[in-house]
């Protein structure tokens, strides 16, 4: 009936966006109920995304890093890759994080509705219980609903061997031979994941390089050693996929625009990701919505509705969880009557492949294309103290410093724990610092987080030793 449940605040989807914005409103002293159509909160990074990901690339970098241990002298046997266990293991890492929400919800008074809403007016949702539909009103709202993959019209989804990363990261079965469709970020993980499980990978990518996005000597390494591993076709475009009974018979024109064929036993498709806009009747609030789905907000995370607010992946690029978790603070901030806007420099964007490749802040791509003057400090993991004694000294540590004032302004790093690295990156842009700060810093040796320093010292030319 009408009036089943009234919240100051209403938050419509439980990722990392959403949970974020409930909590963080609710601490603010705010009557909170957090929407969310399926039994778990977290949204796609807890269930079918960062995390589930990460369960298994740690997985698959035990798996290749041991192999890579017999040219140091120990061997290890075959590993013997049970799935299901696997499997079980990562479903139990999340597991543990949701049950943590669950509590972390009820710990804050913050009431949970199960079910799928869709605004019927300004004020109000209609939610789809299992026990009914159900009114929930507010007087202010926080739209949180995500993204979902980008599905093919020229690929057969309804077939099982074809699936999209949620599908991926459930393992069944572990296929002979893998079709990677599209070598961003997500696919290049999944092929990471299923090559060290024991496929035969196959990435198919359009643009001219992995990770489009990332500069393409940062991402070199990274295909470099992949290449010894899996198979990848750059500027190459897949133009039909058909079920067959032998399995999934895909056609590409290569990078010299010959046609070319394959049949592999599974295919993932990772082109991307949708805004979840159109799906919840934001018209009936007034909500604007683009035609793409997208929803438009202003540095408040106001929508065109002022008590209205949108964040997360629905809300715009770049579809990342920590930028989420952000704005869905601004949002609550905003709401609850507090100071706040969106102001951060820089988003880091992390593939979490092995190694890693990370960039935060302008890319030399972008200041080519801009007709931006810039410089850099470059240094190669191959002088790397820790890098070498680790066996992997195939990274590197970009920065990139506006000419004007020496200040960080950009930075890219590849190589193993780069997407931790990269957190210092983002932390001098966002303090101001210049070249001379970062060099001047100690750094503890022997640590990759050295290679930050060393990379500003080659930029001013004060670097005495490569160690
Ligand atoms: P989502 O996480 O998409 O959550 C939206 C929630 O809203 C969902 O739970 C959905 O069920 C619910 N919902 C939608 N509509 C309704 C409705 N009408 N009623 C009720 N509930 C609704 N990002 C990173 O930063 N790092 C990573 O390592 C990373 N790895 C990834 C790996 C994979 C395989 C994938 C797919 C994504 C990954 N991402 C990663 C991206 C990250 O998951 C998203 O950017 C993030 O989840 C977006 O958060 P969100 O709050 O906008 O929405």
């Amino acid at each position: 009936g009408s009036g089943d449940y009234h919240g100051e605040v209403v938050v419509l989807g439980s990722g990392p966006g959403g949970y974020t914005a409930a909590f963080r409103a609710a601490d603010l002293g705010k009557k909170v109920i957090l929407i969310e159509k399926y039994s778990t909160l977290g949204g796609v990074c807890l269930n079918v995304g960062c995390i589930p990901s990460k369960a298994l690339l740690h997985a698959s970098k035990v798996i290749t890093e041991t192999e890579e241990m017999s040219e140091h002298g120990i061997s290890f046997g075959k590993p013997k890759v049970d799935a299901d266990g696997l499997r079980e293991w990562k479903n139990s890492v999340v597991g543990k994080l949701t049950g943590g929400l669950a509590g972390m919800a009820k710990q804050r008074k913050v009431t949970v509705v199960e079910g799928y809403g869709r605004f019927t007016g300004a004020n109000s949702i209609e939610v789809e219980t299992g026990d009914g539909t159900k009114t929930v009103t507010f007087d202010q709202c926080i739209i949180a609903v995500g993204s979902v993959p980008v599905e093919l019209p020229f690929v057969p989804h309804d077939d099982d061997r074809v699936v999209d990363s949620t599908g991926a990261l459930e393992l069944n079965p572990i296929p002979k031979k893998m079709c990677v469709l599209g070598g961003g970020i997500i696919g290049f993980e999944m092929a990471t994941v299923y090559d060290a499980l024991g496929a035969e990978v196959t990435v198919i990518e359009m643009m001219d390089q992995i990770l489009p996005g990332a500069d393409k000597d940062i991402v070199k390494p990274l295909q470099k050693r992949m290449e010894g591993r899996l198979t990848i076709h750059l500027k190459s475009k897949v133009t039909e996929v058909k079920a067959q009974k032998n399995g999934l018979k895909v056609t590409w024109e290569d990078d010299k625009g010959e046609s070319q064929s394959q049949v592999f036993d599974k295919m993932l498709v990772s082109v991307g990701r949708t805004p979840n806009g159109k799906k919840i009747d934001a018209d009936k609030a007034g909500v604007k919505v683009t035609d793409r789905g997208f929803i438009e907000v202003d540095e408040f995370q106001k929508t065109n509705v002022p008590h209205i607010f949108a964040i997360g992946d629905v809300v715009g690029q770049p579809m990342l969880a920590h930028k989420a978790v952000h704005e869905g603070k601004v949002a609550a901030e905003v709401a609850a009557g507090e100071k706040r806007a969106f102001d951060a420099r820089v988003i880091p964007s992390v593939a979490y492949t092995d190694p890693e490749v990370a960039w935060c802040g302008v890319t030399e791509a972008q200041a080519r294309e801009k007709g931006l003057k810039i410089e850099k400090g470059v240094f190669p993991w191959a002088a790397s103290g820790r890098a070498l004694s680790n066996g992997r000294s195939e990274g590197m540590t970009k920065l990139i410093f506006d000419p004007e004032d020496d200040r960080v302004i950009g930075g890219a790093i590849v190589g193993t724990n780069a997407g931790d690295l990269i957190s210092e990156v983002a932390l001098a842009i966002e303090m101001g610092a210049d070249a001379v700060d970062l060099g001047h810093t100690i750094h503890p040796h022997p640590t990759l987080s050295e290679t930050v320093n060393f990379a500003a010292e080659m930029f001013e030319g004060t670097i005495t030793d490569l160690v």
